[in-house]
């Protein structure tokens, strides 16, 4: 990359790329996305087109603030600025007087992606994974799961549903207050059929693939050592959707199982799968275990 044409990446309009990287840019500030902010401490130099953050420091240009909001080296950062192909800035994300109540009906990933590239677990969120549901670390980092605090001061839990490459497709809210309402929380748009469908890739000819009901049931499967994907909303979901595990089944002949809730939407989830899926394995819950991530919790506590 020449000379000239670094001057132009770093002269594209700064707010108008923090805009477009998911910002909330207004009277030439935003949140400051580098450390959880409450206060709007990035500023924007519109004169010198950088941007520098007064509580963290994090400061730079335009190729900065790719390379760091999207995790990029410097030449990735050049080609992401220079690639025609990206999207134009669509009018309404960039807040003009006229259009203060834009609402939006598409889930837009660039806004949310950058929440996951360095998560972070607050000590409620850690509270939770950790000392109440005994999950394994190595899997928390796995999903990418990161926590935040809403202006309430409400804990939450975020979770990423990422599809079979790692592009970022949806995410879900759990609520980190005991039995607080409304447990979950989605952005408008958000995809959310299938969930941890990047352990596919991983999988070998052969394996065993297990289905959880939901999340958390997904972590307590894979920190009890086996591969597993979640079927979150039976209702959701598209038989598109299935396409995916119809594809490794044929592939490398995976055999799925699931341990189905001891409950109606459980049983019934495992016979709609069943139909699509027949080599699908029953796995019973013993009587005093609703669901999978209380087995997994009594046998993390009996020692095995
Ligand atoms: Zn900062």
């Amino acid at each position: 990359m020449t000379q000239e044409q670094l001057q132009f990446l770093r002269a594209i309009p700064i707010e108008d790329l923090a805009s477009r990287l998911g910002l909330d840019v207004r009277h030439h500030k935003a949140l400051c996305p580098f450390h959880n902010d409450h206060h709007a401490s990035l500023s924007f130099n519109v004169r010198k087109n950088t941007y520098r953050c007064f509580v963290c420091d994090a400061h730079g240009d335009t190729i900065d603030l790719v390379r760091h909001l999207l995790n990029k080296d410097f030449q990735q950062a050049c080609l992401y600025l220079s690639d025609g192909s990206i999207e134009p800035i669509p009018a309404h994300s960039t807040h003009s007087p006229h259009s203060p109540h834009e609402t939006r009906h598409t889930f837009d990933a660039s806004r949310y992606a950058h929440f996951f590239d360095r998560p972070y677990l607050s000590p409620e969120a850690r509270r939770f994974l950790f000392d109440q549901r005994r999950l394994d670390p190595r899997v928390i980092r796995w999903c990418r799961l990161t926590s935040w605090r809403d202006r309430q001061g409400i804990h939450w839990l975020q979770i990423p549903y990422y599809d079979p490459d790692g592009n970022l497709i949806g995410l879900q809210n759990r609520n980190l207050t005991p039995g607080a309402e409304p447990r979950f929380r989605f952005p408008k748009g958000a995809h959310c059929s299938i969930y941890n469908l990047p352990i596919l890739n991983l999988l070998k000819e052969n394996e065993p693939l297990y289905i959880a009901e939901g999340a958390s049931d997904c972590w307590a499967l894979l920190s009890a050592g086996h591969k597993a994907i979640a079927i979150p909303s039976a209702t959701l979901l598209k038989k598109d959707d299935l396409q995916p595990l119809l594809t490794i089944n044929s592939k490398l002949l995976t055999q799925f199982h699931m341990y189905p809730d001891r409950d109606l939407p459980g049983e019934r989830l495992f016979l709609q799968l069943k139909e699509l899926l027949p080599n699908l394995q029953h796995h019973q819950l013993p009587p005093d275990c609703k669901d999978y991530s209380d087995l997994y919790l009594q046998s993390h506590l009996n020692g095995y």
